[in-house]
C-alpha cells in the first residue's frame, strides 16, 4: 500500500547510471526511512537498475520508468515492455506525462494502452493528466483533465485491482517556473476525486493524487498542505539530493 504523501521525482533524461547511483548515496544518507510518506523515483530506463541496487534495504523508495509500450513484445525499436521493466525492477510506470503526449504526440488512447499494459502485470502505474495554457485560458482544464482521466483509464475497467495514482501537471507550469496555486491545483484535483469516484466508487477515496509542476524547496510544503492534495511529482528540482530531501521532507 503507498502511503501518502507520495514524494516522486522524475528525472526525465538526466543522471546516468554512475550519477543516479552518488545521488542515491547522498540522498539515503540524508533521508530516514519514514513510514508515513512514499518517495518514488522515474530515473532513465537505464539506470534503473543503479537505482534499485541503492534503495535495496528501503521499502519506502520505489523505483520506476517513465514510459512503456502497450505490446507484450515485438518490433518496437526503442521502445520497453512492461514485462521487461518489471523484470527489471520496476514497481511504477508513468503514463502520459506532458512530454509524452506534447513532444511526443502521444494521445489519450494510446495512454489507455499503456495502462492496461501495465494492469496486465500488475506494474502500478501513474497516469498524468493536465491542460495546456492555451486550454486553460479557454476556460477548458476541467474537460481537458476529465476527457484525458476517462479516456486513460476507459479500458482498465472498474475491476482494476493494480495499484493506480494520478498526477495533475497543467503544462503550462512544467519546468517554467510558474506553478498553479494551492487553491487552483486544489480544485482540479477535487474535480479528478470526484470523477474517479464516478468510474471506481468509494475506492477513489484510496488513490493518491499528486500534484507535478514546478514544484521547489520553497513551495513544496504549502501544496502538499492543500486539500486533495496527496503528493508531489518533481521534474527538476528532483535532480539535486540536497533540494530532494528538503522536498521529500516538506
Ligand atoms: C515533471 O517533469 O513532471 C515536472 C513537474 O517538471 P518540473 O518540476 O521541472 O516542472
Amino acid at each position: 500500500m503507498i502511503k501518502r504523501p507520495v514524494l516522486a521525482a522524475n528525472w526525465k533524461m538526466h543522471h546516468g547510471p554512475s550519477a543516479a547511483t552518488a545521488f542515491m548515496r547522498s540522498f539515503v544518507a540524508a533521508h530516514q526511512p519514514r513510514a508515513d510518506r512514499t518517495v518514488i523515483f522515474f530515473p532513465p530506463a537505464p539506470s534503473l537498475p543503479a537505482v534499485v541496487a541503492e534503495a535495496v534495504l528501503r521499502t519506502d523508495i520505489l523505483v520506476g520508468v517513465q514510459n512503456i509500450h502497450w505490446a507484450e513484445k515485438g518490433a518496437f525499436t526503442g521502445e520497453i515492455s512492461a514485462e521487461i521493466a518489471k523484470e527489471a525492477g520496476a514497481k511504477m510506470v508513468l503514463v502520459g506525462h506532458s512530454e509524452r503526449r506534447h513532444v511526443f504526440g502521444e494521445t489519450d488512447a494510446q495512454c489507455a494502452k499503456k495502462c492496461v499494459a501495465a494492469a496486465r502485470v500488475g506494474l502500478p502505474f501513474m497516469l498524468c493528466v493536465g491542460e495546456k495554457i492555451e486550454q486553460r485560458e479557454a476556460g477548458e482544464t476541467a474537460a481537458v483533465v476529465t476527457r484525458q482521466l476517462r479516456e486513460g483509464l476507459g479500458q482498465v475497467g472498474h475491476l482494476i485491482t493494480t495499484e493506480f495514482l494520478l498526477a495533475y501537471e497543467p503544462v503550462w507550469a512544467i519546468g517554467t517556473g510558474l506553478t498553479a496555486t494551492p487553491t487552483d491545483a486544489s480544485a482540479i484535483h477535487t474535480l479528478l476525486r470526484s470523477e474517479l469516484t464516478a468510474m471506481i466508487g468509494t475506492r477513489a477515496r484510496e488513490i493518491p493524487i499528486l500534484y507535478g509542476g514546478s514544484v521547489n524547496v520553497a513551495n513544496a510544503a504549502t501544496l502538499i498542505a492543500a486539500p486533495e492534495i496527496d503528493g508531489l511529482l518533481v521534474g527538476g528540482a528532483s535532480l539535486d539530493p540536497g533540494a530532494w530531501t528538503k522536498i521529500v521532507q516538506a
